[in-house]
């Protein structure tokens, strides 16, 4: 903070002095109620207030880091040296369609019409899920019941694994920004998405908004589908705990193969589970006995202990099995990494 105070006070003079909030502890908005404080942070309402943060920081070589949801994040106990842009944008527009009139006639609207709903990236995926189950809009409802946002859900490619759907499956188009402050329009194809992964991941771009190409359903039938999600989500995830879902990315289906896992899952939490991680606890965390790749903060938990029990995860899982797991979690700030 002492280094960077004529950076700081810059760039609180440009956002506005009662808009940057100092020192903001992040524990307060992540899942995993872990993390240090913020040097700054502003929570961006507007394309226009995303813009302008992510600018006036650039231009005075400050980091930032933008926060969605905050849960898939494990935030560094020293907390973040920078800018935080909380995004809190929130619009759902509806588009167009093509294949009928949903204004003006509804009923011309069939199962082959696509509508197009444009929102912005800092929406809550269950919120757009419920809009669109009741407007009677298909394509969304393997999500019900997904935390985080949808720029968060864009940067992984958020993934209903029981089901095989991803978020970008009903991705059309998108709006990002760099980090220069250069706004793009581009197509799905850019963001190369496949299994937890999204093309942002490399360039560290933000999405501002993003349209999503959506067919005609059944209101009734389709909350029917989404509730059947919801269930299935309730008897394999632990709920009602601080975490940040899964702590890693699955394997592949090739070392699947060459493990000859039972029915060859690529799933990390077999794996974890095999290597005797269930319950295990470092300090304040602990490997869920619910569902071994999530890990829990049971309360008194730091962040190092998070990580420590990710290294010895990591550990475990190699010496079994000779495959090396990466995180699905994203780590924010500074960590030690042999914890
Ligand atoms: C109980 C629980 C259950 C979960 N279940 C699932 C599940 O079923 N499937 C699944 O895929 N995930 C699941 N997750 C993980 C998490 O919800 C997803 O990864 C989610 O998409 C994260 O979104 P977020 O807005 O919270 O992102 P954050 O945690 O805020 O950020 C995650 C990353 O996205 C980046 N990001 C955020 N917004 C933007 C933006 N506008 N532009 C560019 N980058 C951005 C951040 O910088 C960061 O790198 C679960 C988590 C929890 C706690």
């Amino acid at each position: 903070m002492k280094n960077n105070k004529r950076k700081y006070e810059k760039l609180i003079s440009r956002l506005g002095l009662n808009r940057v909030l100092i020192d903001e502890p992040l524990a307060n908005y992540s899942s995993f109620r872990l993390g240090g404080p913020a040097d700054l942070m502003y929570k961006a309402s507007t394309h226009i207030e995303l813009e302008r943060s992510i600018q006036a920081a650039y231009s005075l070589g400050i980091p930032i880091f933008i926060m969605g949801g905050g849960t898939n994040l494990l935030i560094s106990d020293q907390g973040f040296k920078g800018l935080v842009i909380k995004n809190e944008t929130s619009r759902i527009q509806l588009i167009g369609v093509r294949g009928g009139n949903l204004l003006k006639n509804k009923d011309k609207i069939t199962e082959n019409s696509k509508i197009y709903l444009e929102v912005d990236a800092g929406i809550g995926v269950n919120r757009l899920v419920r809009y669109t189950l009741d407007q009677g809009f298909s394509g969304l409802e393997p999500f019900l019941g997904q935390p985080g946002s949808i720029g968060g859900a864009m940067w992984i490619n958020a993934h209903n694994m029981s089901m095989g759907k991803y978020i970008g499956n009903t991705v059309y188009s998108a709006k990002i920004i760099e980090l220069t402050g250069k706004i793009k329009k581009i197509p799905k194809s850019y963001f190369h998405f496949s299994y937890d992964f999204s093309i942002l991941q490399n360039t560290s771009e933000i999405v501002l908004s993003v349209i999503f190409e959506l067919s005609r359903g059944v209101k009734e039938k389709l909350w029917q589908e989404a509730q059947s999600v919801l269930e299935y989500r309730s008897q394999t995830q632990p709920h009602g705990v601080y975490s940040s879902g899964c702590t890693f990315r699955n394997i592949s289906k090739s070392d699947a193969i060459r493990l000859a896992t039972p029915k060859y899952t690529t799933s990390a939490g077999y794996l974890l589970e095999s290597a005797g991680l269930k319950g295990k606890s470092i300090g304040g965390a602990m490997y869920s006995s619910h569902h071994t790749n999530f890990i829990i903060h049971k309360g008194e938990a730091k962040a190092s202990d998070v990580l420590q029990l990710i290294n010895l995860g990591k550990k475990k899982v190699r010496e079994k099995f000779g495959v090396m797991l990466h995180e699905e979690v994203v780590l924010v700030g500074e960590f030690n990494k042999n914890g």
